[in-house]
């Protein structure tokens, strides 16, 4: 009983998309085999084709950024899947499965090599830390019981 309590404090819930152009190109499902075979528990998925405005609150942190507007007209041309992945871990851990921003300087055997196109084009979306995992697993799935 000890042994399971010290295991279940280590775990972590991060916020995930497969984003439109990765799903357009029907790569879900071989990203999803990559989640569930490194490890991850999926907790919470939805199939949903964002406005520009939730992209745009999505990404708020970003609105001073020179490609803020061509990143949320990315995000809402047409559906993405989103996640909650819970793993010890799993902040960092799927930051490193799916590799650098840009695919062209992603290491061999993430995701966003193998998946994305372009820096804006990179296929997943990973919460950076435990603060904005928080906001963004709310801001998605508010009041939600995740599954166990
Ligand atoms: P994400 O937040 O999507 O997990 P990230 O943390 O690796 O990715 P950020 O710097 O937070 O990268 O940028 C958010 C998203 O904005 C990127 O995933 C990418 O789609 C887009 N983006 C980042 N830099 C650029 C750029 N220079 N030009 C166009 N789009 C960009
Ligand atoms: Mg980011």
């Amino acid at each position: 009983a000890h042994l399971l309590a010290y295991n279940r404090s280590l775990m972590e819930m991060t916020f995930a998309i497969i984003k439109p152009d990765a799903v357009r190109a029907r790569h879900t499902g071989r990203i999803i085999e990559r989640i569930e075979e490194a490890g991850f528990t999926i907790r919470a998925m939805q199939l949903r084709h964002l406005t520009v405005k939730e992209a745009e609150g999505f990404y708020a942190v970003h609105k001073e950024r020179p490609f803020f507007a061509s990143l949320t007209t990315f995000m809402s041309t047409g559906p993405c899947i989103l996640m909650a992945l819970e793993s010890e871990d799993a902040i960092k851990k799927w930051r490193g499965l799916m590799g650098a921003t840009d695919p062209a300087k992603a290491d061999a055997g993430t995701l966003r090599k193998e998946f994305g196109a372009s820096i804006e084009n990179n296929a997943t979306h990973g919460s950076d830390a435990p603060d904005t995992a928080a906001f963004e697993l709310g801001y998605f799935f508010p009041g939600i019981q995740f599954a166990r």
